[in-house]
């Protein structure tokens, strides 16, 4: 699904709570390197305007976030804003949430992407899974389906030997939740990453036999899948870097290009602007969410890839 993606804010990990506030209204794009002067200043008159347009709406979405949001601890959030009577609920932590807060989401999203776009550049061969259950059910009930099958999966015996046999590294998978406005459906599903030491025809089996193995296991536990809604694809070279930006890319900043279909920051959006509709749907969202993991690696992948970043530096 095509969406669009705020521009990477460009702080360490490490930076304080007044420079990240600050990067989070960052949203337009640098001026690439090659352009010329007049280029440049049109860029930054867009980008003064942009950056304008950003604050104004992250304070709504915070502001809304503190008076609508059934999570706590995101409301209790260090960088949500509150109304002066409500300071005494100030809390000096950051709630960590990158399904549902405007400022923690990039924070704590932004080491897996980095993580992933690197190492998704050196490996031999890389694929792309998407996969998803039904959604004829609500969406604690779809998504929880969905976490299931993929843990019984990937814990078996025989994904084991798959990695083993075919070269297959790590994966990292993602959740991501849509809405289809037409059908009034959720659509909770998993994009996974899967990082190989070997070639394309040992990614091509491993892909098409996870694909085969994840109907499987769904019907064990009661939920048949189609297989037409189950997809798969090498990801070539020049295309790791993007396509490891689109799999971390969840929380309420990115937004659907596609008509008819919402990420949760377009419903997010439109709850903050008054729409009782989509106060709904976030509300549902936000519950489904409580206590679920955004972005997972397999055993060992912070480590592994950590290391091989040690390396290429050592390497330069
Ligand atoms: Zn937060």
């Amino acid at each position: 699904m095509s969406t669009t993606l705020p521009e990477e804010n460009t702080l360490s990990h490490e930076d304080t709570s007044s420079n990240l506030e600050s990067s989070q209204n960052l949203e337009s794009s640098s001026p690439p390197a090659s352009a010329d002067a007049h280029q440049g200043t049109v860029h930054i008159h867009q980008e003064e305007a942009s950056s304008s347009r950003t604050t104004s709406l992250t304070a709504s979405l915070k502001s809304y976030l503190f008076e609508n949001t059934s999570n706590k601890n995101v409301r209790d959030c260090r960088y949500i804003y509150r109304p002066l009577h409500a300071l005494d609920t100030f809390n000096t932590k950051p709630c960590h949430n990158s399904f549902l807060c405007v400022s923690c989401s990039k924070r704590e999203l932004r080491p897996w992407r980095i993580r992933l776009q690197r190492v998704a550049q050196i490996v031999e061969s890389a694929s792309f899974v998407t996969l998803s259950v039904p959604t004829d059910s609500d969406l604690d009930t779809a998504w929880r389906n969905l976490e299931l099958v993929w843990s019984k999966l990937s814990k078996s015996s025989s994904f084991s030997r798959q990695k083993k046999s075919h070269g297959l590294l790590h994966n990292v998978r993602a959740a991501e939740v849509t809405y289809n406005e037409s059908t009034g459906q959720w659509h909770p599903h998993l994009h996974i990453f899967l990082l190989f030491s070997t070639d394309d025809q040992d990614a091509t089996h491993v892909s098409e036999d996870l694909l085969r193995r994840w109907k499987i296991a769904a019907e064990a536990i009661g939920v048949p899948v189609s297989s037409s809604s189950q997809h798969w694809k090498l990801v070539p070279y020049e295309d790791r870097y993007d396509t490891a930006g689109y799999l971390v890319k969840q929380g309420p900043w990115p937004t659907s290009i596609k008509a008819g279909t919402l990420l949760v920051g377009d419903i997010l959006r439109q709850a903050a602007t008054g729409s009782l509709e989509h106060k709904k749907l976030w509300t549902e969202y936000e519950r489904a969410a409580f206590g679920r993991t955004a972005v997972r690696g397999s055993q060992g992948f912070d480590t592994w890839a950590d290391s091989i970043a040690s390396e290429l530096v050592l390497a330069a």
